[in-house]
């Protein structure tokens, strides 16, 4: 199987330590390809989309993560979101064309926002402040702040693909003096840190993974595919459209007597015809 738009678990054979490598491509310009976004936008939208897979790997259920910044420099709001059967989706708004010196630029000073939705909609959500100069770094320390297991990340990407690497310590399952716990983590960070990238995005992750830690071997398990996904139906949009006060529906409605919504994230157009909707339905004809 290919590695491209794929997520790789692996796990260390001597330390309490897992790890998960991911690398997109056609998922990611599915997203891309949506708007005229300049090369900065999708480099962030690109580092968001890994960021998101290597975090979904977490959800113990059924349900999805979603990273969201909110930002008052060019990018107003940049979200991506992927379910747990690896499903992403994502958008970015603003100053589309904005080009910076570096991806987190576009939404320095911002907020960053990660929401687990789990299904029977339980959801929580932790928000971390923009400071860092990457991705990469503000969500470790998002982890610090609100994880007791350390978890770092590597991010990259460019117009044509995205790739991460995530480092997951696991709760203490070997019997051994706490400092060479801490140590067998350092190391591995160590090893990881020593990653560009350049091969992150060009290597195969299970190239490497075997560069990075053949000195303290790997198991990987099968990749599992990560493809894009969107979320949105005929019925979800019919009740955002339900919401609206119903002279609004009806103006929307207008002449033509139907009204189309497009769906910003993956394109998809819904059509609705007066007897479609619940609230004009029944007041017969409105013009
Ligand atoms: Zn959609």
């Amino acid at each position: 199987m290919t590695h491209d738009d794929a997520s790789l678990r692996f796990l260390f054979n001597d330390a309490d330590i897992r790890g998960e490598s991911v690398v997109l491509e056609g998922a990611l310009q599915n997203i891309l390809q949506r708007h005229d976004y300049s090369s900065s936008i999708q480099a962030l939208l690109g580092e968001f989309a890994a960021a998101a897979v290597l975090i979904s790997n977490n959800l113990k259920y059924h349900g999805k993560i979603v990273l969201q910044a909110r930002s008052s420099q060019a990018l107003d709001l940049i979200m991506v979101e992927c379910t747990s059967d690896l499903k992403v989706r994502g958008i970015a708004r603003g100053n589309l064309g904005a080009i910076t010196a570096t991806p987190m630029e576009l939404i320095a000073g911002g907020q960053l926002a990660i929401t687990i939705e789990r299904e029977a909609n339980q959801r929580y959500q932790g928000i971390v402040a923009l400071e860092s100069a990457t991705l990469a770094q503000a969500l470790d320390s998002y982890f610090q702040q609100s994880e007791q297991l350390h978890t770092r990340f590597w991010l990259a990407s460019n117009s044509e693909r995205a790739a991460g690497l995530m480092l997951q310590q696991l709760p203490a399952q070997r019997q051994q003096p706490a400092d060479a716990r801490e140590s067998q983590w350092h190391t591995a960070c160590l090893l990881a840190e020593t990653t560009t990238a350049g091969e992150l995005l060009e290597l195969p992750p299970p190239t490497l993974l075997h560069r990075l830690f053949h000195e303290t071997p790997v198991r990987i398990f099968d990749p599992r595919p990560v493809a894009f996904g969107c979320s949105c139906s005929r019925e979800r949009s019919l009740n955002a459209l339900s919401l609206l006060p119903e002279a609004e529906q009806a103006e929307l409605l207008g002449e033509q007597g139907h009204i189309t919504l497009d769906c910003e994230l993956c394109g998809a157009q819904y059509c609705f015809v007066q007897s479609d909707i619940p609230a004009l339905a029944e007041t017969g004809r409105v013009h």
